[in-house]
């Protein structure tokens, strides 16, 4: 802001000289005149001479003839809304394009007219308005919590990238308000609920006060009939008996402040129905005890002058005791300040006041950034600027500017909304509304639903279709997240792909709690396989004895280290019993087990190999598989541990395995765990022969390619001048893939000879 002048955006009827204006007394629009065309341009021609009739007109006939017969619940022609909001609309003395995009803010949704046609008739600019509010009229059908309303406002914020959206919205909400008696009684709870928890509060953030008044009275009518009536008509008894009081205290405050040399600007104000009640029901009183129905603000130049200014009020008028606040010398938290108390005013009526300075003004409307709008944008504020408010202040004032400015071009380069913007909302099926930052995905949204949900996530649903866990979020997209609790643990990978702290912590804790349980697990047969080859006992009770030996300080501790090869099994034993000595195998020259206490660090978890699903292991363990031939399912298969490397998958016929025969506590039972539907595959080497002949390589490939085989890797080497041998290596689903494979290769006429490698 260019002055430290203090704007508060208020609606026409300003400051509370609402005194006269009753609280919630709109005529029941279905049965006022339905505004003419020539009003409606009337009233936009008071505040801009320079308006587009021609444009209004235009908008004005397409959106009467888009509707054409449709009706409104009061029986009105639907038509009559859009005129109505556009109405609203002038009141704040919006631009030409707001009020066009006002009457023609429903005919995308409801109508046969499409963006297109729109931008061809009225440009791209209104276009574009219209379709932010269509986009927001299809978030109202998404079923959410009320509990989530702030989350909610965020969202239409984030949504609407222009604040006319915002603006034309609100108008339109408040038109439903004012006719929602027409509707249903069980949606009219719903959309009252909704004002009330989402729109009321949007437009006080905005700086709407007078708009978020009117929503929340009408939603009180609608909530709740009886007490409304009740608080109505004591206030209108009240307004009968104390018939211009407002206008009386106004002048006789004035009068005496300025005796006593202080410049005030003086506002008095009815207090509204709605907030009356919420007062009453927060302090459990009745409306006899109610003090505060009429409030005073008194606004002066400097702190000295408030106390001052207090002190003309507290000999003017008795003071009620107990009820005088000092928020100058003792802010609230979020910085307000104020002086506040209540004196017995004229007619005996309780009248409550505030005295602050301008700039205590702009805090109590801006919030804490509004230190910066002050101050001219020298000298930034101290204090901690909350992110949201200082959005909220920035929205309020480029209403400002859109309601003030004269010149269109100036305030249209400052509509473009960037609030939010760095935010994603998306609902859980149930309709909670989860926020994360912009380019999270659906890993995120899982972990940020719940942390069992992301370890456990396999897939997901965005709105109602397969996507995958990594897709990222769109504002208002609904997730389904599907998990399996086969699934313990997160594969390793996620940590990468996650965009948030929360999932990223989550995924590593869970990855480095199952690698822990897998290293405990491998380390655990390990040391059992040693203990029954050396033909000693063991029992978790003797290990624990051992601990401080070993130094760990639980079994599972010890069991990892082995497992990760930091640890011998054999130490093990020799803390348990000490004079265990290793038995020593020398049937081939010596050669033994090649332990290398902690010679190799554990792998990182997100180096683990693709899971693979072998029976009795998990995700995150390294498992690969024999290097040369691989093991594909239907194999039967053995596990060969190497310590803090991990688990190498053999097919038991492999000759490989002849390597290991002496270390047998490094054998391991594994089994396959899939079904037929699994469309992983697995490496396996083929052997072949084939006929030296122009195109026999190709006759190969194509077999293997026919019958839905990878090739990964061919090595072909000429052995004579007939033949070529070729070792090539495939992916398959399972043996029984493999075995028609080759079955279709000992078929080629140029093919000699066909053998699995390591089968
Ligand atoms: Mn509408």
């Amino acid at each position: 802001m260019a002055s430290g002048r203090p704007v508060p955006v208020q609606m026409e009827a300003s400051a509370g000289v609402a005194a006269a204006a009753p609280a919630v007394a709109r005529p029941r629009a279905s049965r006022a005149r339905m505004m003419r065309q020539y009003d409606l341009v009337e009233r936009v021609r008071s505040y801009n001479p320079d308006t587009d009739e021609d444009l209004l007109n235009r908008a004005y006939v397409y959106a009467m003839k888009a509707h054409g017969e449709q009706t409104r619940a009061s029986g009105d022609p639907y038509f009559s809304h859009p005129l109505e909001v556009a109405a609203i609309l002038t009141n704040l003395k919006l631009d030409d394009a707001t009020i066009v995009a006002a009457l023609l803010h429903d005919t995308i949704e409801d109508t046969e007219a499409t963006r297109t046609e729109i931008d061809k008739l009225f440009g791209h600019e209104i276009g574009a308005l219209v379709e932010g509010l269509t986009k927001l009229k299809r978030l109202e059908l998404v079923s959410r919590e009320a509990k989530q309303a702030e989350n909610l406002r965020k969202l239409l914020l984030a949504i609407a990238d222009d604040v006319r959206v915002l603006l034309i919205k609100l108008a339109d909400r408040l038109h439903n308000m004012r006719t929602l008696e027409f509707v249903p009684p069980a949606s009219r709870h719903r959309i009252a609920e909704e004002t009330l928890d989402i729109y009321a509060p949007l437009a006080g953030r905005m700086g709407m006060h007078e708009m978020r008044e009117e929503l929340e009275d009408l939603a009180f009518r609608t909530l709740d009939p009886e007490a409304f009536a009740v608080v109505m008509q004591r206030l209108d008894a009240l307004a009968e008996r104390n018939r211009n009081l407002i206008g009386e205290i106004e002048a006789q405050l004035s009068a005496n402040l300025g005796r006593n040399g202080i410049t005030a600007e003086v506002t008095g104000r009815r207090k509204r129905p709605f907030s009356i009640w919420t007062k009453m029901e927060r302090k459990s009183v009745g409306f006899e005890q109610l003090s505060d129905i009429y409030g005073f603000r008194v606004i002066v130049g400097d702190v000295a002058c408030c106390y001052r200014a207090l002190g003309v009020v507290h000999t003017t008028w008795p003071m009620v005791p107990g009820r005088f606040k000092d928020y100058i010398s003792t802010p609230k938290q979020n910085d307000y300040r104020s002086l506040h108390t209540t004196v017995i005013g004229p007619g005996q009526q309780r009248v409550e006041l505030q005295f602050r300075t301008r700039e205590m003004n702009q805090i109590a409307e801006y919030g804490i950034a509004a230190h910066a709008f002050y101050k001219d944008g020298v000298g930034s504020p101290t204090e901690l600027v909350n992110r949201e408010s200082n959005a909220f202040a920035w929205l309020r004032h480029t209403i400002e500017m859109l309601s003030e400015s004269q010149n269109p071009e100036e305030f249209l380069e400052h509509t473009k909304l960037e609030l939010f913007h760095d935010q994603v909302f998306c609902f859980t099926p149930k309709g909670k509304l989860i926020a994360l930052p912009r380019n999270a995905n659906v890993i995120d949204f899982a972990y940020a639903v719940h942390t069992d949900v992301g370890n456990s996530a396999v897939g997901c649903k965005i709105n109602g279709k397969f996507a995958p866990l990594s897709s990222e979020l769109q504002n208002g997209d609904e997730v389904e997240v599907l998990t399996s609790p086969v699934q313990s643990a997160p594969p390793a990978a996620w940590e990468s792909l996650a965009r948030t702290g929360k999932a990223r912590a989550a995924i590593r804790r869970a990855t480095r709690a199952a690698m822990r349980d897998q290293y405990a697990g491998l380390g655990r047969r390990i040391v059992e396989r040693l203990f029954v080859r050396a033909k000693i006992e063991y029992a978790d009770d003797k290990l624990k004895g051992a601990l401080p030996r070993l130094a760990r300080s639980s079994i599972e501790d010890v069991m990892a280290s082995v497992g990760r090869g930091e640890m011998k099994a054999s130490d093990v034993a020799r803390a348990m019993y000490p004079d265990y000595k290793e038995e020593r195998i020398a049937r081939f020259g010596g050669k033994k087990a090649p332990e290398k206490p902690g010679a190799k660090p554990a792998p990182e978890p997100g180096k683990a190999s693709a899971v693979i699903p072998i029976g009795g292991l998990h995700s995150g363990l390294p498992v690969k598989f024999a290097p040369n031939g691989g093991a594909v399912p239907g194999d039967r298969i053995v596990g060969i541990v190497t310590p803090g490397e991990g688990i190498t998958i053999y097919p038991i016929q492999s000759p490989d395995l002849k390597e290991f025969e002496e270390e047998p506590e490094r054998w391991l039972d594994v089994k396959w765990d899939i079904d037929e539907s699994t469309p992983q595959r697995f490496p396996a080497r083929l052997f072949v022969q084939n006929v030296n002949e122009p195109g026999s390589l190709a006759q190969i490939a194509g077999v293997i390619a026919e019958h839905d085989g990878n090739i990964d890797n061919i090595n072909m080497s000429r052995r004579s001048p007939d033949f070529t041998e070729l070792t090539i290596d495939l992916e398959v689903y399972d043996l029984k893939h493999l075995s028609a494979i080759i079955a279709q290769l000992r078929a080629k006429d140029v093919v000699a000879h066909v053998e699995r490698v390591n089968g």
